[in-house]
């Protein structure tokens, strides 16, 4: 109760001039004692996220509780709403999301036998395998093996990869990434930027539509946009997905990866070239080849835990228009004890994403310093990203403001720690008309708009942004500058690449005293703008004619 009154007391104050600043518990946050926005708000803000005491904030770790109780004492602070409701009705900041987690824990081999014997591919090193399926025990026997190239089905680009075979009782052998990232030609999948079809949850869910009992990539570094060693630390620990009303029945039974190595070698001992299949699965017409005499096991034991984590939700209502509402996320989970790196075996996310959960709060702030607008801003710091944008499915599932009345996510993952740029890259960029908002709140600043400078990354679908867009809401998520203005794209390109190699979703992923935040409190500036003029004004923007979203948004938004 108190809190409300707080927020309608700042509401009061914005809209009646000011005469008294919004209340703001500072002594409760350190970070409240620098200016909102700042360097050092989000230094502080990190130093307290991406400590080894918050253990790389796992779901279910003492981490969880240390980092929803921190963002709660700030939303508190900040006199924010709970946005979510609790079983009985009561109003809460946490949103419990029920989550089934799954850890394989007999190391399984995926063993191919065929005319020149059996072979076990072992765990870890060269191959790693889970089930979706809520099972103890998975088991695949001799179950043939297709290589069906990229895996896709599109109709609309006229491409079937599974064109002619029944998969009931079969392994698919998928390529990662998509057809046209290699040819340097556009096909309808976007040419280097990695589409929808190219993403590796795709592969599995087409699979399963395809009947397969299995679906195994084939890793590639370049196509997949990193090394082994991600694949490796991602799929080796314990896995969590939301609840599904089917327990996941209709998945197919074994999900998993080979390395490239193990990849070719299955191809060659069917008496099939790598290079020269992936060639044809890149050209219009390819059909699948089954892979001779070549048949594939696996048994995998799970252990199933049914466990929950939170997203948290805060939110500064609208004084005129309380129900529609623009929606700030950052997921707040990252992988908590990983492989050990140099005695480290902590992964504490400093970048990943403890920034964005950062800039979450201190966006917050700077909306209550500014008073509330006629729409109402919610801020959802969503978990479960890194198993697979768990919080931010299940939040676009029972979303806490109708879908047709969300006027945009703006999603923050990873901001710059490199100082300040003269550009600002869109993610995504050309799917809707948050483009022509961010372009001129970043032109204000005499700042440039550019694309996705690692398009194959597919990084509009590896966050948050892309459960909204999937549920019609138009997103905007933005990357850092890579024009940096001290060292231009020459550093800009070193660091990120530097960063991708050496630090991505590894211990190393720390905050360091040669971290230059004032980039991103331009970047958190642009994005208070955007989000400002959406709240204050009575606008919603659209997605472009051919964006894959826009049809769902017609569905829960008709425009006029
Ligand atoms: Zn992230």
């Amino acid at each position: 109760m108190r809190t409300w009154l707080i927020a309608a007391a700042a509401a009061l104050a914005a809209c009646t001039t000011t005469a008294s600043a919004p209340h703001i518990d500072t002594a409760a946050v350190v970070a409240f004692s620098h200016p909102s926005l700042s360097a050092d708000s989000l230094v502080a803000h990190v130093n307290v996220l991406a400590s080894d005491e918050f253990e790389g904030r796992a779901p279910g770790t003492h981490g969880e509780q240390l980092t929803l109780a921190y963002i709660e004492r700030a939303y508190t602070a900040l006199g924010l709403q709970p946005g979510a409701t609790e079983g009985d009705g009561s109003r809460s900041f946490l949103q419990e999301v029920p989550l089934t987690g799954a850890l394989v824990d007999n190391a399984p081999s995926f063993t191919v036998a065929g005319a020149d014997g059996s072979h076990a591919y072992t765990f870890g090193n060269q191959f790693v395998g889970w089930t979706k399926r809520v099972e103890e025990n998975t088991s695949i026997a001799n179950a043939p093996l297709v290589f069906v190239g990229y895996g896709i089905v599109a109709p609309e680009h006229h491409w079937n990869d599974y064109a002619g075979i029944d998969m009931h009782g079969k392994i698919a052998v998928i390529l990662i990434n998509d057809p046209d990232f290699e040819t340097g030609d556009d096909r309808g999948f976007g040419g280097r930027a990695m589409t929808y079809y190219g993403r590796w949850t795709y592969k599995y869910e087409e699979a399963a539509r395809q009947g397969a009992a299995g679906a195994i990539i084939i890793h590639e570094t370049a196509p997949a946009a990193y090394p082994w060693s991600v694949v490796q630390s991602s799929n080796t620990t314990q896995q969590f997905d939301v609840v599904h009303d089917d327990n996941g029945m209709s998945r197919v039974q074994v999900e998993g990866w080979v390395t490239n190595d193990v990849g070719r070698e299955i191809l060659h001992r069917a008496g099939q070239d790598y290079d020269a299949l992936k060639h044809r699965a890149q050209t219009p017409g390819f059909t699948p080849v089954v892979l001779g005499s070549l048949q594939g096991s696996v048994t995998l034991h799970t252990q199933i835990q049914h466990t929950r984590s939170y997203n948290v939700v805060g939110v500064l209502p609208g004084r005129a228009e309380p129900t529609e509402a623009v929606i700030y996320t950052a997921h707040w989970d990252h992988l908590g004890r990983c492989n050990p790196v140099n005695g480290d075996g902590i992964c504490n996310g400093a970048l990943d994403n403890a920034t964005g959960v950062s800039g979450l709060i201190e966006l917050a702030r700077h909306y209550v310093e500014h008073g509330a607008g006629r729409r109402s801003v919610a801020f959802v710091a969503v978990t479960g990203e890194e198993k697979g944008l768990l919080g931010s499915r299940y939040y676009s599932d029972h979303p806490t403001f109708t879908p047709g009345n969300i006027v945009a996510d703006i999603n923050m993952d990873g901001l710059s720690i490199y100082g300040p740029a003269r550009d600002l890259t869109i993610i995504g960029i050309g799917k809707s008309e948050m483009d022509d908002l961010a372009t001129a709140a970043a032109q204000a600043q005499g700042r440039r708009i550019r694309p996705d400078p690692f398009p194959e990354r597919g990084s509009f679908f590896r966050s948050d942004q892309f459960n909204f867009a999937r549920i019609g809401v138009p997103v905007l998520y933005t990357g850092s500058g890579i024009d940096l203005v001290n060292g231009g794209e020459a550093r800009g390109t070193a660091l990120v690449n530097d960063y991708v190699a050496h630090r991505y979703h590894s211990p190393q992923d720390q905050i360091t005293p040669d971290w230059d935040m004032t980039g991103a409190t331009q970047d958190l500036t642009v994005l208070y703008n955007v989000g400002r003029g959406l709240v204050d004004g009575s606008s919603w923007p659209a997605w472009r004619p051919n964006a894959e979203f826009r049809a769902v948004r017609q569905a829960t938004h008709p425009s006029p």
